[in-house]
């Protein structure tokens, strides 16, 4: 049995500059701004990224896992990297303050801790949903009474259903491939 090498704190930080620079397929924020990078941990050569998805049925969530392996396996001296999903629910009080700036600039919104959602243009509180339908199934539709905007909102745990998942459901299921922790394709 060999030994266990001891985390890699430098190159665990170099892997979180690397997924600082991955963005979400369908947002124009990184994956670390919208509060999905739950930890990184580097041993050896190996380099394992704890995610949480931001909605469950969100279909890109396998382009967020292929584009994590591909841009922390570019770094030197990682030559694996494992990318597990975890449970517990995203939700928009995640988001950093720069991940909501650049929310706002595409019009979007994200709940703040209470489930409070305020319009990304003119700051306003004085909103309704309009639609549990956005452009896409992460989203929904909202709109400023004040500035008389439209605008979307993305869907947190609050708003998929609750916190608690369909009971019995052990984990996060991986959006597509091997399970989480299975060995990777050579
Ligand atoms: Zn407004």
């Amino acid at each position: 049995m060999s030994a266990v090498p001891p985390p890699d704190r430098a190159r665990e930080r170099e892997v979180m500059r690397a997924l600082a620079a991955v963005e979400d397929p369908e947002l124009p924020v990184s994956i670390v701004d919208l509060g999905m990078v739950r930890a990184v941990t580097v041993r050896g050569s190996r380099a394992v990224v704890e995610l949480v998805p931001t909605f469950l049925a969100c279909p890109a969530l396998w382009m967020v896992e292929s584009e994590v392996r591909r841009s922390v396996t570019a770094l030197p001296g990682v030559a694996e990297c494992e990318v597990a999903w975890r449970a517990g629910g995203w939700s928009g009080a995640d988001v950093t303050e720069a991940g909501r700036r650049a929310l706002a600039g595409a019009g979007l919104a994200a709940p703040a801790a209470g489930g409070e959602v305020a319009c990304p243009f003119c700051g306003s509180p004085d909103v309704r949903p309009a639609s549990p339908f956005g452009s896409a199934v992460c989203r929904s539709a909202a709109y400023c009474d004040r500035c008389r905007t439209p605008f979307e909102v993305l869907k947190d745990k609050r708003s998929t259903g609750g916190a608690a998942p369909v009971s019995g459901a052990p984990d996060v299921p991986a959006p597509v491939g091997p399970p989480a922790g299975g060995h990777p394709a050579p």
